[in-house]
């Protein structure tokens, strides 16, 4: 048994609220074994009513470095020291690392989504890319397509338009980017949108356990050989969209590694340690799958 009666051991963590079923803990806590490094990582369920409360905890207790999900990625920020560029145009922090009680917020999906994509940099820069989705991971792909990959044109697609259209004005004007156009997630106009697309991101929880029998579309025309699909989705590790795209010849990745590399970004701001991506993202996929 793993000796916790050492006062070395540092102590990193995930707060939210509900706190559900989450891989970070797996992948932190293999992470620390590989290297040796002496730390845990805990799940910690804390309601917005005791944020405040936490992060003065996480100073007193000298915890290292958390995660934030849901509910707390934005409420967070007004009881942060600083926050990071990325982090401040999104508008959404999920890893405070703690410097001896100063407290600052990153995004690291951003990390997550532009390792992903870059070794396919020189097929999508330029182009015309969708993202289907407006939430949180929605911004952190969009913020890192119009930093990192110049798109042609970004189609936003989204169950809700309003949203698309809320992340359209938003990001106009914080990053003086304007072509955008919005669609409603609707099957006719999303045929045509997705045809003549580069890349197609799914952003949005459609095809995820337990509803793995739902996708985007089912309508093989709407992908072809010459597409990069990247759904976000790492459970299942094959979506059905991931499927669908794949028997029509387009490139597919799933969510896993994007999950990977946005961990080890975090990991290495905590404790200037880097990860073993490869052996951690074979790791989580067969953990995934079992
Ligand atoms: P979120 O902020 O709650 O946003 C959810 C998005 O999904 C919204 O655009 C929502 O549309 C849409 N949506 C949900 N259910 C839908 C349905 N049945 N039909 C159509 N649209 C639906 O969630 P998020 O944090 O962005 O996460 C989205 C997905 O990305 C999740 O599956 C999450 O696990 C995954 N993710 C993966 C990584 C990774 O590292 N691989 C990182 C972050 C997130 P409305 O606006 O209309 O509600």
């Amino acid at each position: 048994m793993k000796d916790l009666n050492h006062i070395n051991t540092k102590i990193l963590g995930l707060i939210g609220h509900p706190i559900k079923h989450s891989y970070s803990p797996y992948i932190h806590n293999l992470t620390a074994e590989l290297l040796g490094f002496d730390c845990i990582y805990l799940p910690f369920d804390v309601p917005a009513s005791d944020l405040r409360n936490a992060l003065r905890g996480m100073k007193a207790l000298d915890i290292l470095g958390f995660n934030i999900t849901i509910p707390h990625k934005e409420s967070i920020i007004q009881f942060l020291n600083e926050i990071s560029e990325e982090a401040s145009i999104i508008g959404s922090v999920n890893t405070i690392v703690n410097d001896h009680g100063k407290l600052t917020g990153y995004n690291t999906d951003v990390n997550g989504v532009f390792e992903t994509l870059i070794p396919y940099n020189e097929e999508i820069n330029g182009e015309v890319i969708t993202v289907v989705g407006a939430g949180g991971s929605a911004r952190a792909v969009i913020y890192t397509l119009i930093r990192h990959f110049k798109p042609k044109v970004i189609n936003l697609i989204n169950r809700t338009l309003q949203r698309a259209e809320s992340l359209r004005e938003y990001f106009s004007e914080k990053m003086k980017f304007d072509s955008f156009n919005t669609f409603e997630l609707f099957p006719p106009v999303l045929v045509e949108v997705l045809e003549n697309s580069k890349l197609i991101i799914n952003a949005t929880s459609i095809g995820m356990y337990p509803d793995i029998d739902d996708t985007l579309t089912e309508i093989n025309k709407s992908f072809n050989e010459n597409q990069i699909i990247f759904d976000l989705v790492y459970n299942p590790t094959e979506t059905k969209l991931l499927k669908i795209a794949s028997k029509q010849g387009a490139l597919t990745i799933n969510g896993i590694k994007m999950l990977v590399l946005q961990a080890a970004k975090s990991f290495d701001l905590w404790t200037e340690q880097t990860m073993p991506t490869e052996k951690i993202e074979k790791a989580l996929q067969l953990y995934i799958k079992n």
